[in-house]
């Protein structure tokens, strides 16, 4: 299984971080085995009957790295590319993530190869219900705990509560985060993510001296995470420049009106067509000049081929895992943009996850106000933590980032021990 997932470039790039941080670290040999491999690797397939009267049989993973800190937390992904290595990256990330933030969870990470864009809404309800049958053997609300991730939703988390409560013979909302309100949903989860990104960027800003309402921004992507991300952005009086998606990207120099965009989206599928700004080529946008760049759809799009043309002053790596090693070892070269890491970066939406789990277990519910408040305090100690962690080391910020939830992860198997 280990050399199987070494062959995936996202497991590659997610291991080859995690080596350069253990060894950074020190880590003596039995840990860094221990802390690098994921702990269950579950594979199956999900049969659905599709609208059509044909029945597709779909792959799907869960990947649940590390059990050590609690159960596992981390998203679910429907997408036409989803294979074991990405999804184990993706878990092997989520791991690291947790303990940075210091939440009681270790890392998991679930996908079906599916093209959640060509199913219709019944054909999606069915294969969530029969994927959530498979899993039950291996989830819990002490044993793994999902949430949506791209291509899946609040309503794709419903099914899930509804089909594991069906089963359990009672209602049982802890079994995933990221669920509709009405049904035991926490405030804040839908915007969390996105809302993390805006409030780490203007930390950023802040950092480097420079006013959110003289900033300028450019986003890729423009589902959960991108969305928010640019409304909030927008609040603080960011000028978003240009954002794409899968359909295209359009940019305007005089900024562009997020939520008429998003009124655009909402009505054709996509930002290509906004009559509110030009359409350009999505991947010259990357390389537009700009104070903040937030990667916000999938990995590896800042790769060795667009990191020297960079032009932005901070790189929100608001997606998982969107900058390969070797565009990594370019801008550390450059010195000139300021990380902030994945792990860090996207870390708001584990984080409401986690009040949203805790809320779930005690039926007991907080208000929107406190659920920001909470996560407003987190992120900006975890953020405090990087930059000194980094400044101290003399180490770039994703060492920082992964450097202190890895030592965390190190730390509580040692303290526990190797049973038997
Ligand atoms: P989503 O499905 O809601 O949105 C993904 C967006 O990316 C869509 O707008 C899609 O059109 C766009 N996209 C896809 N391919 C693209 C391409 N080639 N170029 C430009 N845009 C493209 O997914 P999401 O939940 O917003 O997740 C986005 C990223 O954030 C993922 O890396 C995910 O793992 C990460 N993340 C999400 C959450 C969460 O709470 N949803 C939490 C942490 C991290």
């Amino acid at each position: 299984m280990q050399e199987l997932l070494l062959k995936d470039p996202v497991f590659a790039m997610a291991s080859s971080q995690f080596d350069r941080v253990a060894d950074f670290l020190e880590l003596t040999p039995d840990i860094r085995q221990r802390c690098k491999w994921p702990k269950r690797v579950i594979s199956v397939s999900v049969p659905v009957k599709m609208d059509d009267g044909t029945t597709k049989v779909f792959p799907a993973y869960r990947v649940q790295h590390h059990l050590s800190r609690g159960p596992v937390k981390g998203g679910l992904r429907y997408h036409p590319k989803v294979n074991v290595g990405e999804v184990a990256a993706l878990a092997m990330w989520m791991n690291w993530k947790c303990a940075l933030l210091g939440l009681p969870f270790g890392g998991g990470k679930g996908g079906v190869t599916c093209d959640p864009r060509e199913m219709s809404v019944g054909e999606r309800e069915r294969l969530t219900r029969r994927f959530t049958t498979e899993m039950i053997p291996f989830i819990g609300t002490q044993i793994d705990v999902m949430a949506p991730d791209v291509g899946t939703d609040s309503q794709t988390m419903a099914w899930m509560v509804d089909t594991y409560s069906t089963h359990l013979g009672h209602l049982e909302p802890g079994i995933v985060t990221g669920k509709p309100v009405n049904l035991q949903g926490s405030e804040g989860r839908t915007e969390a993510t996105g809302h993390g990104v805006a409030f780490l960027a203007a930390q950023a800003l802040e950092k480097l001296g420079i006013r959110a309402d003289t900033a300028t921004a450019v986003v890729q992507g423009f589902g959960n995470v991108g969305s928010f991300a640019a409304k909030v952005l927008d609040r603080y009086g960011v000028k978003v420049l240009a954002v794409s998606d899968v359909s295209g990207a359009v940019c305007n120099d005089a900024g562009l009106d997020i939520f008429e965009l998003e009124k655009h989206v909402i009505a054709t599928g996509g930002v290509a067509g906004f009559e509110g700004g030009n359409s350009c080529d999505p991947q010259a946008m990357l390389e537009m000049e700009c104070d903040i760049l937030a990667p916000a759809a999938l990995e590896r799009v800042i790769t060795k081929e667009n990191a020297g043309k960079l032009r932005c002053k901070i790189l929100a790596e608001a997606a998982n895992g969107p900058t390969t090693p070797e565009a990594d070892a370019i801008i550390e070269a450059r010195g000139d943009i300021f990380v902030i890491p994945d792990i860090l970066c996207n870390a708001g939406g584990v984080t409401v996850s986690y009040f949203e789990w805790v809320q779930s277990l005690q039926h007991f519910f907080w208000g929107g106000r406190e659920v920001m408040e909470k996560l407003e305090t987190m992120l900006a100690e975890a953020f405090r933590k990087v930059v000194r962690f980094g400044e101290k080391h003399d180490v770039p910020m994703r060492v920082a980032a992964l450097g202190l939830g890895i030592s965390e992860v190190a730390k509580t198997k040692e303290t526990r021990g190797l049973f038997p």
